[in-house]
């Protein structure tokens, strides 16, 4: 976006709040992104910003890779830019090739099946269940063929699936491999052993919706030494995103802290769009909308990100409890309004990354009511079975299409 337009819209905006102040009206509402994020990360980063000499030095991507696995609990860690090329290195590492299937919940981000597709792999979708909106293990046996060599088991919005073991048992019985996605539940626990620790491999995220923030990244892991050598192959030979691209990131920070963190963010945050607006990077680009492999995929991570990782390790258990803490508000707050509440299974410690509900249709298209009357923002994950894409042609999934049309998700550090 041109600066111009920038100061145009932020006109438009600070007008709005005037008159929005003059009839009383709260400036500033939680919103969902970027909530783990503090001056230190700010610090940070610009830190990194001064002195660009050990860039290039993969001694820190070592130290986060061996911290996150550590705290995790885990055998073996691999750095990335994002989640989605995490589970890229996943395919890779499990040998999964052009010809084979893999199943995926029908309610999914597109950067999911995209990642197998890149890799000539058949994404084959299954419906949810609308509990934890996992995969409905009941489903998946009827979508098992000859070329199935694996089942990516999903946990949304913070949730354990429901049918996690229900799964890995399937999967075990059926001789196929189990590639956790954890990109919404990193800390997540089973029966005391953290989400990813029970599938052959699995992967985190790091972008700026997520549980912790890096504004982009992604770690996957393993327990086992071989798939843990085919997670390092990768790494090795992806290249590190160029210095511009990490500059922009850098830069970002600021400007996510500035727009959703500061308690004054209705003004500096407009301040920060003047300054850093221009060099935010979008996480999904078209291009990966329509399926396609945009040029910058598949890079490793490097040091500035790592060092944002460490320090965003750091606070992760304290921002999971405030996370825990929201939830029992959002609790009381379905009750009251006579809502279901999401499901926890027997055994399972949550995160929430976000607190799912499904309202009325209606109240999923127009959600002004929640910044209103709640003063927050209400999400939309998912809009489609393949979001953000908005139109997909994904068949076959009744209950996935009900969650589309009516599971809104509330902020949960509010
Ligand atoms: C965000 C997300 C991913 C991908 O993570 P990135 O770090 O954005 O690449 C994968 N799966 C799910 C369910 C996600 O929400």
């Amino acid at each position: 976006m041109s600066r111009s337009r920038i100061v145009l819209k932020i006109g438009q905006r600070q007008a709005r709040n005037m008159r929005r102040a003059v009839r009383g009206r709260r400036l500033t509402i939680t919103p969902l992104n970027s909530l783990t994020l503090d001056r230190d990360d700010v610090e940070l980063a610009n830190s990194w910003l001064r002195d660009r000499r050990s860039w290039r030095d993969q001694r820190l991507v070592s130290r986060y890779e061996e911290e996150f696995a550590r705290w995790n609990g885990s055998g073996y860690a691999s750095a990335f830019m994002g989640g989605r090329v995490a589970l890229s290195a996943c395919i890779h590492a499990l040998g999964l090739r052009q010809g084979d299937e893999v199943i995926l919940p029908g309610y999914t981000c597109v950067v999911v099946p995209n990642a197998f597709q890149y890799a000539g792999v058949k994404p084959v979708y299954s419906d949810i269940e609308l509990d934890t909106y996992g995969l409905d293990a009941s489903q998946v046996e009827e979508k098992i063929t000859s070329k199935t060599r694996a089942i990516l088991l999903q946990h949304l919005y913070g949730l354990v699936c429901r049918d996690y073991e229900a799964i890995l048992e399937l999967a075990e019985r059926r001789g196929l491999k189990v590639i956790e996605d954890c990109a919404h539940a990193t800390g997540a626990e089973y029966r005391g052993l953290r989400v990813g620790k029970r599938g052959d491999v699995a992967f985190y995220s790091s972008e700026q919706s997520k549980v912790f923030n890096t504004i982009q990244g992604g770690i996957a892991v393993t327990d086992d030494e071989s798939l843990a050598k085919g997670l390092r192959n990768y790494s090795e030979q992806a290249e590190p995103p160029d210095e511009d691209w990490v500059d922009r990131q850098l830069h970002q920070v600021s400007l996510n802290y500035y727009r959703f963190k500061h308690p004054q963010r209705w003004w500096k945050g407009d301040l920060a769009e003047v300054r850093y607006g221009r060099e935010r990077l979008v996480s999904t680009t078209g291009e990966e909308e329509q399926g396609e492999r945009p040029t910058h995929y598949g890079r490793r991570m490097p040091s500035p990100v790592a060092a944002l990782g460490l320090n965003q390790l750091k606070k992760l258990d304290r921002y999971n409890e405030l996370r825990r803490q929201g939830a029992a508000r959002w609790d009381f707050w379905c009750d009251r309004e006579g809502y279901g509440k999401p499901y926890v299974i027997e055994g399972s410690l949550p995160v929430y990354l976000r607190y799912p509900v499904m309202v009325e249709p209606e109240k999923k298209r127009q959600r002004s009511w929640a910044a209103e009357g709640l003063g927050v923002e209400a999400g939309v994950w998912f809009v489609s079975h393949l979001h953000p894409v908005r139109r997909d042609s994904i068949e076959g999934c009744p209950r996935a299409d009900e969650a589309v049309e009516r599971c809104i998700n509330f902020p949960t550090l509010v």
